[in-house]
């Protein structure tokens, strides 16, 4: 899959090259973050429903948008939707220390449960609402959305690290939520760039009590 579908994808999608992140998304098993059902098609490119109307992320995707956080050594990093924990592994691979907030309860459940049985100790996931982060933890080297607000959530903004990277998803459309990449320079400047076209579901405000 790696190889394939992200250092060297054929059909002219921009290659990922960060060895650290390929590394990544080789060692995390994604069959295991798919239901049962879906186990035969984990590692293809598209993404899998996963109950309660959400999706794992497609693992190209995954790779360019975690490639753009170009997290430094010991990095410190917020997740917003934790959805299957996939994306959560593949940080957690890569980063000292990982918060996911999730608004789904019974998804975070399974998420933390299944991060757990893999063994991974440097993740905390809770049930909030990502617009507004996660602030007894900041400031973060990385945060990474992998549901698409229709514009960049300004608490998370703040909780951003001088120097520090946001890759989100954002738009209302749900055509196509371009990938933005949002740099706070040293003097606390913001600047944002996009990075390609995507489709995310929508970042949805509030927690899901029902779930
Ligand atoms: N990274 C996940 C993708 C899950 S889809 C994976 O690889 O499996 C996006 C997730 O964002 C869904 O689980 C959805 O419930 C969650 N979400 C949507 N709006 C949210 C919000 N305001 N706060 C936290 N999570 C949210």
């Amino acid at each position: 899959m790696v190889l394939e579908q992200i250092a060297r994808p054929r059909d002219g999608r921009t290659a990922v090259h960060d060895a650290r992140v390929l590394d990544a998304m080789r060692a995390v098993p994604r069959h295991l973050f798919v239901p049962e059902e879906a186990r035969n098609e984990a590692y293809d490119d598209h993404p899998i429903p996963i109950g309660h109307g959400q999706t794992i992320s497609q693992p190209y995707i995954v790779a360019v948008m975690t490639e753009q956080l170009a997290l430094p050594p010991r990095a410190r990093t917020l997740e917003i939707g934790t959805g299957s924990g996939y994306q959560t592994a593949v940080l957690a691979r890569l980063a000292a220390e990982v918060f996911s907030i999730e608004r789904v309860p019974r998804l975070a459940e399974e998420a933390d449960r299944r991060l757990g049985e893999q063994g991974f100790r440097n993740v905390r996931i809770r049930v909030g609402d990502g617009f507004e982060g996660w602030s007894e933890h900041a400031p973060y080297d990385g945060i990474l959305l992998t549901a698409a607000p229709p514009e960049i959530p300004p608490r998370l903004v703040d909780q951003l690290r001088p120097g520090g990277r946001l890759v989100a998803p954002v738009g209302a459309d749900h055509g196509v939520q371009p990938i933005t990449l949002v740099t706070k320079r040293a003097d606390g400047a913001v600047e944002e760039t996009r990075v390609m076209g995507a489709r995310f579901v929508p970042m949805v405000p509030g927690v899901d009590r029902e779930g």
